[in-house]
Parts: C-alpha cells; structure tokens; sequence
C-alpha cells in the first residue's frame, strides 16, 4: 500500500492503482474523456489534469518530513494528466485547486469550439458527457466567433453504428476498443488539427459482433446505435437489471423500456463474467418479444377446431389429456433456455408421472474467444445440475423414434419446436395428446391439442447457472403481452392438477424447495443472488474451439432460425 495525500487528506492505496481511480476512491471524481478502466490509457483528452507533487527529498536523499510527521511535499510546476500514471509513495494530489479548474475551462472550452451544440436532436442527450461536465467544469458563454468546422454527418460506419464527425471529440476510445478488445482493427483518425476526423480504415466496415460497445463507451454522441437511434429520450427510459439470454455466457445487461416495449440493451459490468461489454447479437435479440406470432391465450383443441380458453380450463384440460397416460408413454421435450425454478418444476411433474424420456435441445452456433458461447442455451448447466440431462440432445432420437413408433401418445413441448428434434408434422397429429408451452406460434403450435403461452426472459424473474457456473437472475422489465403467464406458474398449476396441493405460492417458495434439495443452492435465495451472481458450479470446457466471430457469419446462422431477428 503506499501513502498518497488526495486533497489534503492522506489514505492508503494498492500499488499499480491509477492516479485518477485513487480520486475517485477517495471520493475526488476526476472528469475524463478518453481514459476508460477497461482499455488502455493515451492521455490524449487532458480532461483529468490535476496537480502532482512527490516527496521532497532531503541531503540525504530521504524524504523530509513535516510537522505531521508526513512527507513533505514537493509540487510540480505544470499540470499533469492523472490517467496515465500510478500513484507512488508519498505523492501529492490536487483536484480542485484554481490551476486545475482553470485547465478544466480551457479543455471545456477547446472541445466545444467546433462541437455543433445539437443536443436537441441528440441521442445522447441525457446521458451525455460533454453536457454533464460543460454544465460542472465548463463556462456557460462561448468566446468563439468564427464559423465552426464542417465535418461528415450521418455516416454508416458498420450495419449497427452510426458516426457523426462534427460531435466527435477524438477521444479515441473506440479506436481503442476494437483493437483491444474487439480485435478488429478498422477505426482510425485522419487528417490534422481542427479537421481531424474519425473514419473507418480504406475498404473496412466497423461490422465485428462487438461493434455496438463502442456506441457505449463513446463519451458524447457522435457513435449512435442504428436501432436505437432517434426511437426515445433517454431519460424516459426505465432501466431493469437482468442478464442476456441468447448464449451460456450470461452477459449482466440493462434493460431499458417504456410502457412494456423494450428500447435497448446495454451491458453491465460484471467482471467475473462480461467485463463492460456484450455482443452485438445478444444485445439486439429482443424484438422477437413483441412478434406478431406471440402467443396471446391458452388453446385447448376441441372437436375440429382450437378454442381460446381461460386458464383453469387450460390447466385442467392438459392434466386430464396426460392422466390415463403411464410414464412409458409420455415424453418431454424441454429447453436449455427455461429457468432453474422452469426445470426444477418440470423436473417434478417428469417424476409424479414417471417419465423417463425428457431431454432438452442443445442449440449450438459460432462463438468467439471473446464472449459469445458456442452453447446457444442460456442454461444447460441449470438443466444437468437440475437431473434434466446429462449429455443434452443426446435423448432426443430416441424420444423422435419412440413417437414415429407410437409407443409416446403424450408429448409436451417446452419453448421448443419438436418438428427440430426429427418428429414429423403427421406424427404430432398422429399423437393423443401434444401439449405445448411457449412464446411464439411455430410449425408445430398447430398440431397442439393444448396451448399453453408463457413469457419470454424479459417479462419473468428467475435464475439460470451460466457456462462457467455462476449463478445469475433475470429480473422482469416488461409485463408479458395478452393472456400469456409465467411458465414457472403454468407448471406449477400442471404439477398441481396432477398430485395436488404443493404449497408453491411464490417463484420463492419454488427457489427455496431447490435450495433444500440442490447442494449446491444450500443456503441461497433470489435475493441472496444479488445483482453479480454467485459461483455455484465449476466452469466447464467450451464444447467446441472458438471461431472468427465476424457478425455477418452468427447472422446467417441465426436468420436461417427465423425471418428477422433471431430468438
Ligand atoms: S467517436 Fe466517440 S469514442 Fe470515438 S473518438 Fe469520437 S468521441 Fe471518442
Ligand atoms: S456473449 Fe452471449 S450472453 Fe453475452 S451478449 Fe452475446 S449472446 Fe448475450
């Protein structure tokens, strides 16, 4: 630890800590444009000057000390940046004296110089840097006269980011990123002085799956998502912690709506599992909550047709097509992308029927060495921690076999598509009973003699175990549209229908029955959780090697799923 004097004040920080984090840890926040904790450090804004001083040295080259018995301090003569250097012992800190606050002015007021001021048509309004720290350290007056800079406006720089020039203040934080982080070198700045652009390299898009992070990181609003562009003011957004759920990683997001529709996804941080950031693919995979292939009411086939039926008669219907069933006839196909406290039920009601034949689809698709997973499901740990399976997929030639055979006369159908396991269309409608649990209307809904609609991973609540074995929860931002209800609900009642009474009120009481029963849940509940998770499982090898993670390449594996937006 070495002993650092922060506006006057002496505290202990680690070696390798940065001069400007010690502010903030000591409660100074220093204003900065370029410096991000997550990527390197350029000094290139001067946003974060401040004064600096080492100990003064005596004849006997030790530090002399003053009355406090503290060393005294010797202070430079200019102004230095705080982002790029790490305290040492017996430095000296000013953020607030005249010479910072007037370095401050002066850096406020070189970067407004050519900025155009358009915060009313600016998507970063509201949580904009440039307004937050021109309203703290800035002037409220321009002294510049002459005309401003004209600068390209309205520049695609890749399918999700939209630059504009003028706003930019060359921070070169997203340059930074996508060689550090991304590594895809593709952004660069050109030309000198007041003219200074940033622009992609010759020939290159900034098109890689991680290309919306630098919208992120972009301290002012010159990068803008192509999505979220122009769709609403920021500070009408209502933000909801959750995690993302199109791959085993689990990326911490925000999720940010109004009145039921979701805006945008951004990430948290969360360094035990996705740093600051989170990829393209995860964080566009919403829409498909509000399709119009959303399934709104319970369904129950009657005679020769479907009839939207509340959902007692829904319950009841489906526990009695499952009844005069044994377990030897009854299969489930499940989903890697249901909830422990999903599993854990389904779980329940496979043992009171004594099915055997229940395994989840593994989904798999290209990953990277970066974040995304080549497991697609966002709980297949959840699943073989739960008994649900063991090699996921591995069971589900069998159940296919098993219904082509006849010997299966139930089927349920968890949020996945059976007509993808192998099981044709004729030998669903050959089935006596094929009950169906999902969000979306698909090839198979049809052939359904009970629909059951459930909501999707941002209208619940509920936990799922990551790739690495960390326990997350998703939290609930949007209310789930129609008639369609928690899945943990409808399994429940099933469950209830079928062996009575199960003293499951809450989605705590279902967490609390599995930490009594799941060694590795003891002790835990949701609210135990909390925001970051809590390791419960060893991490597991990726089961298969990483690949180019190009965007174009996840897009087309995903679309071939579905037109438009995957799920
Ligand atoms: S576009 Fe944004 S992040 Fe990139 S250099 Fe300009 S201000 Fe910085
Ligand atoms: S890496 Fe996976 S969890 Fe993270 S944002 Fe992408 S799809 Fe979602």
């Amino acid at each position: 630890m070495f002993n650092v004097q922060v506006d006057g004040v002496w505290r202990q920080f680690p070696k390798g800590t940065r001069v400007i984090e010690a502010c903030e840890q000591a409660g100074s926040y220093v204003p900065r444009y370029c410096y991000h904790k997550k990527l390197s450090s350029p000094g290139n804004c001067r946003m974060c000057l401040i004064e600096m001083g080492l100990p003064k040295l005596g004849p006997d080259r030790k530090p002399e000390l003053g009355a406090d018995g503290k060393p005294v301090i010797n202070w430079m003569p200019r102004p230095q940046i705080s982002c790029a250097q790490d305290v040492a012992e017996g430095m000296g800190v000013r953020t607030n004296s005249p010479l910072v606050k007037e370095c401050q002015r002066g850096v406020m007021e070189f970067l407004l110089i050519n900025h155009p001021l358009d915060c009313p048509i600016c998507d970063q309004a509201g949580e904009c840097r440039l307004q937050e720290f021109s309203v703290e350290y800035g002037t409220s007056e321009s002294r510049f006269l002459e005309n401003k800079v004209k600068k390209p406006k309205n520049v695609e720089l890749g399918p999700r980011v939209t630059l504009d020039d003028e706003r930019c203040i060359l921070c070169s934080r997203c340059i930074r990123f996508c060689q550090e982080i991304a590594k895809d070198d593709v952004l660069g700045f050109v030309d000198r002085g007041s003219n200074t652009v940033l622009t992609a390299h010759p020939g290159k898009r900034l098109e890689n799956n991680y290309s919306l992070n630098t919208v992120d990181i972009c301290p002012v609003g010159a990068l803008t998502s192509s999505d979220f562009r122009f769709k609403m003011r920021v500070w009408f957004l209502k933000e909801t912690k959750s995690i993302c759920t199109s791959c085993a990683t689990g990326c911490n997001t925000v999720i940010a709506t109004r009145e039921d529709m979701i805006y945008r996804q951004t990430p948290r941080e969360n360094d035990a599992v996705n740093s600051c950031w989170m990829c393209d693919y995860g964080r566009l995979n919403f829409d498909y909550l509000q399709s119009e292939r959303r399934l709104l009411e319970p369904r129950i086939f009657l005679g020769n047709k479907f009839a939207a039926v509340d959902w007692p008669t829904a319950i009841a219907h489906a526990a009695l097509q499952l009844k005069p069933f044994s377990g030897w006839e009854i299969a489930v196909v499940a989903s890697g992308r249901m909830t422990n406290e999903e599993l854990w039920l389904m779980a329940q009601l496979a043992r009171a029927l004594d099915v055997q034949l229940i395994d989840i689809v593994a989904r798999t698709g290209p990953g990277d060495d970066i974040l995304l997973s080549t497991d697609r499901n966002p709980n297949t740990n959840g699943a073989r921690l739960l008994g649900i399976t063991s090699e996921p997929g591995a069971k589900l030639p069998v159940i296919a076999e098993a219904v082509k055979s006849g010997r299966v006369k139930a089927l349920m159908a968890l949020g996945e598509n059976p007509i993808d396991t192998g099981i044709s269309v004729e030998q669903l409608s050959n089935l006596r009973a094929f009950i169906v649990m999902d969000i979306l209307a698909n090839t198979a809904t049809e052939h359904a003699t009970v629909v059951l609609p459930s909501l999707g991973f941002a209208e619940k609540r509920g936990s799922t175990i990551n790739g690495k074995g960390r326990l997350q929860r998703l939290n609930r931002a949007v209310r789930g549209p129609g008639n369609a209800r928690d899945d943990w609900e409808i399994l429940r009642d099933l469950l209830q229908a079928l062996t009575g009474s199960n003293g499951i009120y809450s989605i705590e009481d279902v967490f609390r029955q599995m930490s009594e029963a799941v060694p590795q849940f003891a002790g835990l509940t949701l609210s135990k959780i909390g925001d970051l998770g809590v390791q419960v499982m060893q991490a597991r090898e990726s089961p298969s090697p990483p690949v180019d993670p190009a965007v174009s390449d996840i897009e087309k594996a995903e679309a071939k799923k579905t037109s438009g937006r995957s799920r």
